[in-house]
């Protein structure tokens, strides 16, 4: 039988918006050693907005643009979204893109017209010589993500959005690891954006260009040094880390799939709820014993 302390922390937890979906999920919360978080969404708003649009020569802006954005029709991910927003604003209309393929934690391709597009991760889109480098750096480093889009001869334009991290989670952050908790980001974004949200989140441990199946790998890899490993992610490709972790959360904004998989649900997205799950877990747990 689960003791009266365990349904009575549920039901503080469910009153402060922290869902537990069973007692274990309680339980399992007192003895984190370590917090696995995704970057795109779980630190940060996940509403990422367009900020700057660069064309290669001979090309238009607003041609790249309604190309870009009728490729991110057919996709959810937050980047399509901020994309698909831009196109609206400036008024463009929309291709029929046929062949149409969304490639988790890459981009998204298809054919307009006679053209083969491509667009999503710089090193899934072109190859290394044709792109700018100088540009992809100078965009990193601001901490915007950035995509390309190319067809199958040449780059057309590059796309830079930012995604502002959440009012919250640098004291969260900073809350966890005073618990001695250690944090770490995980992240299929660039490098540059990686750090620089990473260093705006008060975090110091952090792996960048992370696809989708190697979120987990990271995760069997620290349970496998004999920690007890959390995560707290948000979208599809997040589920099999959260799977794999001892204690999962999810953002009540995230995908089905991350909330149907995770232990705890975060209904406020805030990750304050998580240093309120650890504690909640400990004052249950210590009414028991
Ligand atoms: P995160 O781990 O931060 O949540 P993802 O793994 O979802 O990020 O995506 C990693 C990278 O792949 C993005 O930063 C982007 O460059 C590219 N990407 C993923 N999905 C799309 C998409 N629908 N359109 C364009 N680029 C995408
Ligand atoms: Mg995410």
């Amino acid at each position: 039988a689960t003791p009266t302390a365990v349904v009575v922390g549920i039901g503080k937890g469910a009153q402060a918006g922290v869902l537990f979906r069973d007692a274990k999920a309680l339980e399992l919360a007192e003895k984190i050693d370590i917090l696995v978080l995704d970057k795109t969404g779980t630190i940060t708003e996940g509403k990422p907005v367009v900020t700057e649009i660069h064309v290669t020569a001979g090309q238009d802006r607003n041609q790249v643009l309604s190309f870009a954005a009728s490729l991110e029709a057919g996709s959810s991910h937050p980047l399509a979204h901020a994309i698909l927003e831009e196109a609206r604003k400036e008024g463009l209309s929309l291709h029929t893109v046929q062949n149409f393929k969304s490639v988790m934690g890459q981009g998204v391709e298809g054919q307009i017209g006679n053209q083969s597009l491509k667009l999503g991760r710089s090193a899934w889109v072109a190859p290394e010589f044709s792109l700018n480098q100088d540009l992809l750096k100078e965009l990193e480093s601001k901490g915007q993500t950035l995509m390309v889009l190319a067809d199958e001869a040449r780059v057309l334009g590059y796309i830079a959005v930012a995604d502002r991290i959440r009012e919250s989670s640098k004291e969260a952050i900073a809350e966890i690891q005073k618990r001695g908790v250690k944090v770490m980001m995980l992240t299929g974004d660039n490098e540059g954006t990686a750090r620089e949200i990473s260093r705006q989140a008060g975090i110091t441990d952090f792996k960048h260009s992370v696809k989708p199946a190697d979120k987990a790998n990271v995760i069997v890899t620290l349970k496998r040094k004999k920690l007890r490993v959390a995560m707290v992610g948000d979208g599809i490709n997040d589920a099999p880390a959260l799977a794999m972790a001892d204690v999962s959360f999810s953002m009540s904004s995230g995908t089905d799939i991350a909330i149907e998989t995770a232990d705890v649900t975060l209904m406020k997205n805030d990750l304050r709820s998580v240093a309120q799950a650890i504690q909640l877990s400990h004052l249950t747990l210590k009414k028991i014993r």
